[in-house]
């Protein structure tokens, strides 16, 4: 990470944050990111009551239900004026928002959760080993961390453990501890309906391993191979009709989705590509570390 790259990234957030939230910018460590992070993305009807509220590559998902909404990822720090103006387009209340999760404590998908927790008082609930990263912008994040805060920091309503189940409105999520990308990385699945049918949606936390990772023991993360191996051994196991994730690019968003094709959610169901993006992560674990998954 070069000086010129942070001074590029933070002149980037500052053009899509504006005047107001430059002083908090500026006071943020924010490592390069890729362009397609804060390009515009249509909005739009995954299935059932869920919906793609995003930019083009960050991924961030409302959930509507008839007693408020819950929003899962905010993108960078800055990203609420786009999810808020997405929200809007499609006919709903930025001020119903009740409740608010994430699928892993990084800069590019908590960076605006502050900010829209400010504006719409709506319960922060992250998973337990997340919670004082989320507390400290980032900055004692076991890899990226130590840089100071990466996004404004947060306090955390409550606390999620493995199988917690959210609540909204008649929609029921239920929260899987994926731990490894970070210690409290998750992975969330729900079922929606429309008219048709219902559909079981799993909102994965891929857990690819950043370049800082050593296996099997980090000081900051002693238990970090162990962690991985658990998740890459569960994830084959789930079931599902539509995947989605963090990142639009990890399951081919822009192949499945062209702006104005409709309301479509089988173009989500896609098993191979799922199992495909596994395996290939399963085999990246294996290089690094030495080990094989289970
Ligand atoms: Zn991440």
């Amino acid at each position: 990470m070069t000086m010129r790259h942070i001074q590029r990234s933070i002149a980037v957030l500052l053009v899509i944050m504006g005047p107001v939230l430059s002083v908090v910018a500026q006071k943020l460590y924010v490592p390069n990111f890729d362009s397609s992070w804060i390009r515009d993305q249509e909005p739009f009807r995954i299935a059932g009551n869920l919906y793609y509220v995003g930019s083009y590559d960050l991924a961030s998902y409302l959930i509507a239900t008839p007693k408020g909404h819950i929003l899962v990822n905010t993108g960078l720090p800055g990203s609420d004026t786009l999810i808020r103006k997405h929200i809007e387009a499609l006919g709903f209340k930025f001020a119903d928002i009740k409740i608010l999760l994430a699928t892993h404590a990084h800069f590019d998908h908590v960076g605006a959760m502050a900010a829209i927790k400010r504006a719409t008082h709506a319960k922060l609930m992250i998973q337990e080993r997340d919670v004082s990263v989320m507390a400290d912008g980032g900055n004692s994040d076991f890899d990226m961390g130590g840089h100071g805060p990466m996004f404004e920091p947060v306090k955390v309503d409550r606390p999620l453990h493995d199988k917690d189940i959210v609540e909204l409105g008649g929609t029921r999520i239920e929260v899987l501890h994926h731990p490894g990308h970070t210690k409290g990385a998750c992975s969330l699945l729900l079922t929606v309906k429309d008219s048709a049918r219902s559909y079981r949606v799993l909102i994965v936390n891929m857990p690819s391993i950043l370049s800082e990772t050593k296996f099997p023991s980090m000081p900051t993360y002693p238990e970090v191979g162990k962690d991985y191996a658990y998740t890459l051994s569960e994830m084959p196991k789930m079931q599902f009709d539509i995947w989605l994730s963090s990142h639009a690019s990890q399951f081919d968003l822009q192949k499945k989705h062209q702006p104005g094709s409709g309301y479509h959610p089988e173009a989500f169901f896609d098993r191979a590509s799922y199992d495909a993006s596994i395996e290939k992560l399963q085999e990246t674990y294996r290089r690094r570390s030495g080990n094989a998954v289970n």
